[in-house]
């Protein structure tokens, strides 16, 4: 168990205990089909699951959010499948902290050591919706895509259309699976190049039924800013795990191969090395701005900026290592059962997050937007 009321990321022995066995664990998972369990029993038994609820280390009122998104990297670092999961979890319980009544959070606290939670709002045409019966029922209809976790997810926490005569929007509900109908899962959705063990099938909620405790927050609160933009924060520092993982490994193979004398390899490898140091002075730098900025509404667009310049760079950043430690190790090195012929697929496909043109542009259009540019960040 770790001293999770003192916790710390790094040099700390138990939790890199616990990250090194979970990177073990991590090659057998890599297949279609499979989930993580092995590793998030590890997860369970450290108490990382409940470490953002309240009197915990990373308590979401006591604003850590540099330690948070660190921890987030040291997981995903350890499996970018697991960090996936992981960040659902965490974001579920930052929009219980964020919206749910005292009965709610009370609720759904308690859960969050048994349960998985996730967060399932990507869809295509046959979304979601959840229709009002009357008398604080409501029954779902209609799939979300790419839900990670599956049915190995506890506590979903699933958005779609509200259809009532009362109120419309885009309706949070948290599904509490064992006293509903099964959530039929299509497991053949989810044949990826990489993130296999994340299990991001697609779910189908159709006939589900649900109370009105069940149900989130006000309609449209999921997207309320900056929580939700500001979101790019956590996966942004699971990537930055990914790409840690592919310095680790290729300083590694170098050593093994005995190629560390080459002008070249030192090169490149001192590039990885900036790339990544880059990265972590991004995030912590974005954690510390996230924390003084969440506050102040007048704060919200310089915040959304920074997340979205954060996630920007921190994808080219995990895109450049890739290509470098590709040419350092060449062929050979990216071979199974090699780690970085696994990290390499998975980054590759978690990289690809929401509206990247979408989010570089609109830090573009903030910074027109203006007087000067002196002031930017302060
Ligand atoms: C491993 C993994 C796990 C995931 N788990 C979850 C989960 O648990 N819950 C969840 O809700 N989601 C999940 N997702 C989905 C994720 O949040 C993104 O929605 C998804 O990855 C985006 O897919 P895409 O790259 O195909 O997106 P697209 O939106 O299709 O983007 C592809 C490209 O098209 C551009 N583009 C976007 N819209 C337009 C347009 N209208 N016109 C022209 N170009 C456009 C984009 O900028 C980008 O360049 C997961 C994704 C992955 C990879």
């Amino acid at each position: 168990m770790i001293d999770t009321a003192h916790f710390q990321t790094q040099n700390d022995s138990s939790t890199e205990r616990l990250l090194a066995e979970i990177a073990q664990f991590s090659v057998k998972s890599d297949h279609d089909g499979c989930f993580p369990e092995q590793e998030f029993a590890l997860l369970r038994n450290s108490g990382l699951l409940t470490i953002t609820l309240p009197d915990h280390a990373f308590s979401f009122d006591q604003s850590q959010t540099s330690d948070l998104l660190q921890l987030l990297k040291s997981v995903g670092r350890a499996s970018l499948p697991v960090g996936r999961i992981y960040e659902g979890h965490i974001n579920a319980l930052y929009l219980i902290f964020l919206f749910g009544n005292e009965a709610q959070k009370q609720h759904w606290n308690n859960d969050a050591d048994e349960n998985l939670f996730g967060v399932w709002n990507t869809q295509d045409a046959a979304g979601v919706e959840i229709h009002d019966l009357g008398n604080g029922r409501y029954r779902l209809s209609g799939c979300k895509t790419f839900c990670s976790g599956a049915g190995w997810i506890g506590r979903p926490l699933v958005t779609g259309k509200l259809i009532s005569p009362d109120k419309t929007g885009w309706q949070m509900c948290i599904i509490p699976t064992e006293k509903v109908q099964a959530i039929q899962a299509d497991s053949s959705f989810w044949k990826p190049l990489g993130m296999k063990a994340s299990a991001s099938f697609r779910m189908d909620f159709t006939g589900i039924e649900i109370e009105e405790a069940d149900l989130l927050g006000a309609p449209d609160d999921y997207y309320r800013q900056p929580y939700f933009g500001a979101g790019a924060l956590r996966f942004a520092a699971v990537q930055l795990g990914g790409a840690e993982a592919i310095l680790e490994e290729t300083h590694r193979f170098l050593k093994e191969v005995n190629r560390t004398d080459d002008p070249f390899q030192s090169t490149r490898m001192a590039e990885i090395t900036h790339l990544i140091e880059t990265g972590n002075l991004w995030l912590n730098q974005a954690g510390a701005n996230h924390d003084k900025w969440a506050g102040t509404p007048d704060a919200t667009e310089k915040l959304l900026a920074y997340a979205n310049m954060t996630r920007t760079v921190i994808e080219d950043i995990c895109l450049r290592a890739m290509q470098l430690a590709e040419r350092s190790v060449g062929s050979r090195g990216l071979m199974r059962p090699g780690v970085l012929e696994r990290v390499h697929r998975d980054l590759t496909t978690y990289l690809r997050q929401p509206a990247p043109d979408a989010a570089l542009m609109s830090v573009g259009k903030y910074v027109l937007n203006q007087q000067n540019t002196r002031t930017l960040w302060d």
